[in-house]
């Protein structure tokens, strides 16, 4: 076993304060799949990508939806926002469209914006 020396502490301190993140779902609206988790941007029954009215909802059984460290440490509580170029969606953390190489300063719309959520859970619009 390595020494973790002063790493290990903190991580565990960290880990302890943050909140727990929950993954969305949402369903397809071209194919009826449902329960397509968040961190998927297209439908992997049809392959579409899902559309900027796309609501998320919560999964009934919360705790499984929990995301691990590992996992939360690929999300962001920010919403993805929506390139005005080609209509793609980004991770908050991406400053050019993986799509098409759009400039996020150019792009006006996020889904947080779109749909009044604050990124942290994502819930029905009402
Ligand atoms: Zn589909
Ligand atoms: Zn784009």
């Amino acid at each position: 076993m390595p020494a973790a020396g002063s790493i290990l502490p903190a991580a565990v301190r960290a880990g302890q304060m943050e909140e727990r993140r929950i993954e969305g779902l949402w369903d397809c609206a071209y194919c009826g799949r449902k329960a397509i988790k968040a961190r998927y941007d297209a439908c992997m029954s049809c392959g579409r990508p899902r559309g900027i009215d796309t609501l998320f909802y919560l999964p009934e059984d919360l705790d499984a939806a929990t995301l691990t460290q590992e996992e939360k440490a690929k999300t962001t509580n920010a919403p993805d926002w929506l390139c005005d170029y080609c209509g793609s969606y980004n991770r908050a953390d991406i400053f050019r469209c993986t799509k098409c190489g759009g400039d996020r300063t150019e792009s006006k719309s996020d889904y947080g914006m779109l749909h009044k959520l604050t990124g942290i859970l994502f819930g029905r619009k009402d």
